[in-house]
């Protein structure tokens, strides 16, 4: 747990060097012109990155979680919006895809995903977000076809990907025992793909909504059982938030670098401003947290390795990483004074990135509550 394995720290190397040498100069450029961050997403896809969880006699990496978790944060510190298009790739869509499709669907919709095409994961919609059994998606069967109608949101590599791993109610009696999963190719009939949402951070991500209007697939497309699709967005969320949690350490992380380095050369009354012993605490406090947040999320991801439950832990990593990221970076932004103001500097761009961790794959408030279930247990 304290001590990486060689394997580890050279995944963590090569992800750092990627990070640097090719993500981070392209960043900006795409953040500003809210543009999907391909050529970053090609790397990844070309050291494994995108799929590094996937057994290798699928073409993965086969690589464990904590390696994940490691990529993950050098990714995110370089480009958050690179960050979540691959945390959504490997967690949200492979996952699923490998733990509950037949051999068949492995190889039409995995087997893509690892080094060329994107997957995506459609649960929310307009009005079902925290409370995703209140979807209104629905499928219903007719003949060997099933008939999607409903309409997702917030979707993300909503326009890059090829498939979509889809939410809907097959059974309205049973609740969410009624929820079932898809898989959606991007140009069956009747799905649409709305256009780009503008953000306030992770603008280089690609977040759309979703329409299924009379959407007609082939039977097979079910991934899992009937009524198994609650379970299964549930169980896949667990490992997302682990991504998320890895997310929101690369730009904690990355605030405190540019804290430090820019408080190493400001000049003012007389000498650098990391001489002065209100800011020093500002980075220590910071550093501290993100540390916390650091082994929080490594606990969670090496729990998951080694086939414990790991709800409680995945959501404490991505609430307190997420909230640690916001506060480090508006330390940062702070300690920049009016430069950190400026869109020349990367700190504003962290500072806009960092919010979304606390909102998607369960809000602050959720994980809360999912914390407090998991402890008090249900009475
Ligand atoms: C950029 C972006 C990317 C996203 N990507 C995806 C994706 O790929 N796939 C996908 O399916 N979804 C995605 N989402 C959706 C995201 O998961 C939801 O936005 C999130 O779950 C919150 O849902 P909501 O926006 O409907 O907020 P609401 O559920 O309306 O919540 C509003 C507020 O009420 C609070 N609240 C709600 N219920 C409770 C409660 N019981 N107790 C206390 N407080 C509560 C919430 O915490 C929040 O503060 C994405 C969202 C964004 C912004």
């Amino acid at each position: 747990m304290f001590k990486l394995s060689e394997d580890q720290e050279m995944i963590r190397e090569t992800a750092r060097d990627v990070a640097q040498e090719v993500i981070a100069p392209l960043a900006s450029d795409y953040d500003k012109k809210e543009e999907f961050p391909w050529k970053s997403v090609k790397q990844l896809q070309e050291l494994g990155f995108m799929s590094m969880m996937v057994d290798e006699k699928y073409g993965g990496a086969g690589l464990d979680t904590v390696s994940y978790a490691l990529a993950m944060e050098e990714v995110s510190g370089a480009c958050a919006s690179t960050g979540v298009t691959m945390s959504v790739n490997n967690s949200l869509y492979a996952y699923p895809v490998e733990k509950w499709a037949t051999e068949d669907q492995i190889e039409q919709f995995l087997i893509p995903t690892i080094s060329e095409k994107l997957g995506a994961f459609a649960l929310s919609e307009p009005d079902a977000g925290s409370d995703p059994a209140a979807m209104t998606t629905k499928a219903v069967k007719d003949g060997d076809e099933w008939v999607l109608n409903g309409n997702k949101m917030w979707i993300t590599n909503g326009g890059a990907a090829d498939y979509y791993v889809v939410f809907g109610i097959t059974d309205p009696e049973a609740k969410h025992r009624g929820i079932s999963t898809f898989i959606l190719k991007k140009d069956d009939p009747g799905f649409e793909i709305g256009p780009k949402e503008s953000k306030l951070g992770i603008r280089a991500s690609s977040t759309t909504p979703l329409t299924m209007d009379d959407c007609r697939v082939p039977e097979d497309r079910l991934l899992g059982q009937l009524g198994e699709g609650f379970k299964i967005a549930l169980n896949t969320l667990d490992g997302g938030r682990i991504g998320i949690a890895s997310q929101s350490l690369g730009i904690g992380q990355a605030a405190i670098d540019a804290a430090i380095e820019y408080a190493k050369t400001r000049q003012a009354f007389g000498g650098p401003i990391a001489r002065f012993q209100g800011l020093q605490w500002m980075i220590a406090d910071s550093t501290m947290e993100i540390e916390a947040a650091r082994l929080l999320t490594w606990k969670a991801s090496e729990m998951k390795d080694n086939g414990m439950k790991y709800t409680k832990e995945a959501a404490m990593a991505k609430l307190y990483s997420s909230e640690a990221a916001v506060r480090a970076a508006d330390m940062s932004l702070q300690i920049h004074g009016g430069m950190g103001y400026s869109t020349d500097f990367p700190i504003e761009r962290y500072y806009r990135d960092a919010k979304i961790g606390a909102i998607y794959e369960g809000t602050s408030e959720i994980l809360r509550l999912v914390i407090a279930r998991e402890a008090i247990g249900r009475f």
